[in-house]
């Protein structure tokens, strides 16, 4: 063998000595803590098909092993459990941490806010990804989409609302940002662990309710005890999100950042078409067995001081801390330029076509 031969041989043997074959890949197994039981569809679906996507796109080397609330028992404390590394990652709601940082609670939804596509737009286009780090980075948690449930309906309710009087002292469970607005409104707002609702609703220990949208709505079955149901105005688009602990990312080979990454996309929008298709099915099924159920829209003066409260509520939060300005700020003006879009596209597009129903 030649002195060149050998030079060449041996640097040909160093390479693939070095260069990492997809067999000798570094494995990583990751543990995630989700807010929800295991079975409740959709919401824990994004978790159990991101923890699938993962494994299969790393040749099976990451692997990301899901729990459900059923397991770690502690359905709100997602993100402290993140943030300190119990688990490398969760899946939640940025709202349920307002307790944390009041900056969290207009990350999931806002009443009279954005559509999910406006504020997946806003999020990836608009500048949300980068005020959404602001007041994750506190945390030292990296905050990501994690599904969203479109537009939530505004509740089952005993009796027909046609006044403001009617909403005094009316008994509702709705919490976040629309509990404070309602309170506003004198409806005396209650907490009810999502077990108890039922019996809570047809026995009439509270007047009214809401959930989420027809699709979740059917199994709870408040239907069968609360014939009107009213439209969205206070969650319309919902997102829930994923956390991953800022190091144990930073620890991932840049292959894995890339694939978590790709997959936790994926799965949140994935989870959006889920709960369309179910929704739209829950409420053909609740028409056909429910005849009497009554869609109804508030009236123009309820719809108009709860715009009053909504804008009091976030006034007051944006004047004292100034992070929560920044995001309020963001949304607002993206709000505005979107919904000028909205307006004459797929808005108009639904009126348009129903002028040929
Ligand atoms: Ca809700």
């Amino acid at each position: 063998m030649t002195k060149i031969m050998k030079v060449t041989t041996a640097l040909c043997l160093s390479v693939l000595l070095s260069a990492p074959a997809f067999a000798e890949a570094k494995k990583v197994k990751w543990k995630l803590a989700m807010t929800w039981p295991s079975t409740l569809t959709p919401f824990a679906s994004p978790s159990l098909k991101v923890a699938k996507l993962v494994e299969e796109m790393s040749g099976g080397n990451f692997t990301i092993k899901v729990h459900g609330k059923e397991k770690h028992k502690a359905a709100l404390a997602i993100l402290d459990m993140v943030k300190n590394k119990q688990y490398e990652m969760g899946h939640s709601s940025a709202y349920y941490y307002k307790g944390k940082s009041i900056s969290t609670a207009i990350l999931t939804t806002v009443p009279f806010g954005m559509t999910s596509t406006e504020q997946y737009s806003w999020y990836y286009y608009g500048g949300g990804e980068a005020v959404t780090k602001k007041v994750f980075d506190k945390f030292k948690v990296n905050c990501y989409p994690g599904g969203n449930t479109g537009v939530q309906m505004g509740g089952w309710f005993k009796k027909e609302i046609n006044t403001l009087a009617d909403l005094k002292g009316l008994k509702m469970r709705i919490p976040g940002m629309a509990g404070e607005v309602f309170s506003k409104l004198g409806v005396n707002v209650t907490n009810i662990p999502a077990g108890e609702l039922y019996t809570s609703l047809d026995r009439g220990t509270i007047d009214a309710l809401e959930w989420v949208g027809p699709g979740m709505d059917i199994k709870m079955g408040f239907h069968k005890v609360a014939p009107y149901y009213y439209t969205g105005w206070h969650e319309p688009a919902t997102e829930l999100h994923f956390f991953v602990n800022q190091k144990a990312f930073k620890k991932l080979p840049a292959e894995y950042q890339t694939i978590l990454t790709v997959a936790m996309k994926a799965v949140s929008a994935d989870m959006m078409y889920e709960n369309f298709d179910m929704s739209q099915a829950a409420w053909a099924k609740m028409q056909k067995d429910f005849p009497n159920i009554k869609v109804k829209t508030f009236s123009k003066s309820i719809l108009d001081a709860m715009k009053k409260a909504t804008d009091e509520t976030m006034e007051s939060y944006a004047k004292k801390d100034a992070l929560f300005n920044e995001v309020y700020t963001s949304r607002k003006d993206y709000l505005k330029k979107a919904r000028d879009w909205t307006e004459i596209s797929e808005f108009d597009y639904v009126k348009t076509s129903q002028m040929v129903e």
